[in-house]
C-alpha cells in the first residue's frame, strides 16, 4: 500500500510541478528547461531515478 502510494505520487510530481516536488527532480527539471544539463548532473538524475526504480 505505501509504496503504491509512493508511486503514484512520484509519477505525478514527475510530470506536474509541485511546490512539494522532490528536490532533486526540480533541479533537474529547471536545468534541462535551461539547457544547463551536464553530464554530472545527468549521471546523478539517472542514479536518483534508479533508487526510485520500481516505480517507473
Ligand atoms: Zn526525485
Amino acid at each position: 500500500m505505501y509504496r503504491k502510494t509512493f508511486c503514484e505520487e512520484f509519477n505525478y510530481s514527475f510530470h506536474i510541478p509541485k511546490k512539494d516536488q522532490c528536490q532533486t527532480c526540480a533541479v533537474y527539471r529547471n536545468k534541462e528547461v535551461a539547457g544547463e544539463l551536464t553530464t554530472d548532473l545527468k549521471l546523478a538524475f539517472e542514479d536518483h531515478i534508479k533508487r526510485n526504480k520500481m516505480c517507473l
